[in-house]
């Protein structure tokens, strides 16, 4: 029996690199359902080739039915390629009826994750990892009980070594060029300012279980080792691969198997002449921190860490704000909210719009 998988942003970077892993294995996997944002030739050459029997474009369908998408019998599989909290309902949906959600979206599991964790716990659904440093910790977990450690890797980013005097005149055009992956351009920027290491912090918590305190992130400009697992004995675990993100796309949708995948590059390990590492700095980087206040404090406040994230970056490509801001701006944000204890769907939506305009207010006023 073929498993039939469901994508969620079939159009983004990894929508398109999982239908590129299903293309190598169409006689394990079919597609059953394509969501994208828009419909766009993109989009119609992938009906072409996949013939999904359900397809669903956001910018003119009702949203509910992506959530309807997610849960229906036909899907085995969920992937979650989508952009912001576009699908938060609908993977909210996927974890009260068991399903294997592959996951690549950070805000819906950052913002949501309690609420997910819960789900699954009840309904049996599995969360699969694609976020490749999560990938990575997953597959040096299996056999495995708790870890002392976890050692989330960082690239860094283009301002490792820029000096504190200098970051706030840092320019859009600096922070887009990023030295190991090609992404977009908000990711791109995250991983500029260590927030998107901020959230694979909360990930790896939400994932994984692990008390945040034994969370760590240790920058690795080479991007070869995807993150570590230290355990009691003192062992440490890695997981090497070239930055390719059909690696743990692939893991995602075959574990417990591995597939073999020509397309994939294998690393050269003669070429492979340093890896280095280094504590990130988190004075320079203060996004780190404000991640971990985030996550300590729980309940509404990762939701508020994303939002507020949202329009900083927004607001600094936009040439509002310096580069230094949008730390700034988020730390205000944090210390304004008001937390809810109990929430749903429904209260982080809200959340993220006020957030919206409370640091877009924030942003004009600089
Ligand atoms: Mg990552």
């Amino acid at each position: 029996m073929k498993k039939r998988v469901a994508i969620l942003g079939s159009t983004g970077s990894i929508g398109t690199q999982t239908l590129d892993v299903i293309d190598q294995h169409r006689d394990l996997y079919e597609v059953t359902a394509l969501a994208a944002g828009h419909d766009t030739p993109l989009l119609q050459e992938q009906i072409r080739a996949f013939s999904p029997k359900h397809v669903f474009v956001a910018s003119n369908q009702d949203a509910s039915i992506l959530t309807d998408l997610a849960t229906m019998d036909e899907a085995d599989i969920v992937v979650i390629a989508t952009v912001g909290l576009s699908a938060l309902e609908a993977t909210i949906g996927a974890s009260t009826c068991g399903k294997t959600i592959a996951i690549a979206n950070k805000e819906t599991l950052v913002s949501a994750g309690e609420i997910i964790n819960k789900n699954c716990k009840k309904s049996g659904a599995r969360l699969h990892p694609i976020d490749s440093e999560h990938s990575a910790i997953w597959q040096c977990l299996l056999g495995e009980g708790k870890p002392r450690k976890i050692i989330l890797t960082a690239s860094g980013g283009p301002f490792r070594k820029t000096p504190k005097s200098e970051m706030p005149s840092i320019t859009p055009e600096q922070a887009l060029k990023h030295p190991s992956w090609n992404m977009g351009k908000k990711v791109t920027i995250d991983s500029s300012t260590l927030m998107n290491k901020g959230f694979e912090i909360i990930e790896a918590y939400r994932l994984f279980g692990t008390a945040i305190d034994q969370i760590e992130v240790l920058v690795h400009p080479q991007s070869i080792i995807h993150s570590m697992v230290e355990f009691v004995d003192g062992a440490i675990k890695a997981q090497l691969g070239v930055p390719d993100m059909r690696i743990p796309i692939q893991f995602a949708l075959s574990y417990p198997e591995r597939l073999p995948n020509p397309v994939i590059p294998a690393i050269d390990l003669d070429t492979l002449t340093t890896m280095t590492f280094e504590r990130p700095d988190n004075d320079r980087f203060p996004c780190l921190g404000l991640a971990v206040r985030a996550i300590t404090l729980g309940k509404t406040y990762p939701t508020v860490l994303c939002a507020a994230d949202d329009i900083a970056v927004e607001a600094f490509l936009d040439r509002k704000i310096k580069y230094t801001d949008i730390p700034a701006v988020i730390e205000d944000a944090l210390s304004h909210h008001k937390a809810l204890d109990t929430f749903d769907a429904q209260d982080i939506r809200k959340i993220t719009t006020e957030t919206h305009e409370y640091v877009r207010s924030l942003c004009q006023g600089r």
